[in-house]
């Protein structure tokens, strides 16, 4: 046996705020998970069941991560990220051994929030590993999911996967994933607000964030910020050449719309 993993934590300072769009996935969440740990007797009192989580499908780099840890944020929670594919391990019992040590950290730290990436891999077919040791897997993922040996009171566990339908439809069970919620490429309105954000504190002159977010259609946020770093990149580059700052414009950001496409067009 190899000595127990270590996890990456931390304290994200990031808010709802900071997330643009998405207003429908941050109204489930809060009512979901928020809350739920907030007025605990309210949820009590109307007979409504707490714990489980919320799986979060859809195109990369529409912001799944990022909300996950602006939930942290909202709560002043830990904030725990991994990645499935960095807990399979092909060895018998070293993956089961990685989830109990990392829902156990996240106990430890509660509250925190859990986040599990790439959800999906857990039940693929894997070719340096057994169908049967997959259902070990599976079965220690659902056995920690549940509480069994261990109470998860303050651990808010959420997941985000870009093939849903891979997912195994034991985590789908009440208590466990019982909410599936897509993240959609941010419409008109959550562009600009994505636009805005990652603009704040650069120095701008006043942009067109309207005429940017039209032309942006099908742009994840990670597609928006690529162009605002772009359109940063030229003028940090001016401003170095002329020795005083440059402030982004409209029209660098125009030019960097044309230099970074859309990349969630196949949704
Ligand atoms: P993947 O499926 O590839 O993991 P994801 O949906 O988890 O993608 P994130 O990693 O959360 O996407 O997003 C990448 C980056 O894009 C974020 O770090 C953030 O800077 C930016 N971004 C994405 N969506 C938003 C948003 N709604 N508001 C502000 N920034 C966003």
């Amino acid at each position: 046996g190899s000595a127990a993993p270590q996890f990456f934590m931390e304290k994200p300072d990031l808010k709802f705020e900071d997330v643009g769009g998405m207003n429908k996935v941050k109204q489930e969440i809060s009512m979901k998970i928020i809350q739920p740990l907030k007025n605990p007797e309210l949820y009590k009192a109307f007979g409504k069941k707490t714990g489980g989580g919320i799986l979060l499908y859809g195109p990369p780099g529409c912001g799944k991560t990022y909300l996950a840890k602006a939930t942290a944020g909202e709560i002043d929670a830990k904030f725990i990220n991994i990645g499935l594919h960095d807990i399979l391990d092909m060895w018998m019992g070293n993956s089961e051994k990685n989830l109990h040590e990392v829902f156990m950290q996240a106990r430890e730290n509660a509250p925190c929030v859990l986040f599990f990436d790439e959800v999906d891999a857990i039940g693929a077919s894997r070719s340096d590993m057994k169908g049967s040791s997959m259902r070990h897997v599976i079965n220690q993922f659902l056995a920690e999911m549940d509480g069994v040996e261990n109470s998860n009171e303050g651990v808010l566990i959420l997941a985000a996967t870009n093939a849903p339908w891979s997912v195994d439809s034991a985590f789908r069970r009440p208590g466990r994933f019982d909410r599936v919620v897509f993240v959609a490429p941010p419409d008109v309105e959550g562009r600009a607000q994505i636009l805005t954000q990652h603009l704040k504190h650069k120095p701008a002159e006043t942009i067109d964030i309207a005429g940017i977010a039209k032309i942006t259609e099908g742009y994840s946020g990670a597609d928006l910020k690529a162009v605002v770093d772009i359109a940063t990149e030229y003028k940090l580059e001016e401003s170095l050449a002329k020795g005083r700052i440059e402030k982004i414009t409209t029209k660098d950001l125009q030019k960097a719309v044309k230099q970074h496409k859309a990349t969630t067009s196949e949704w």
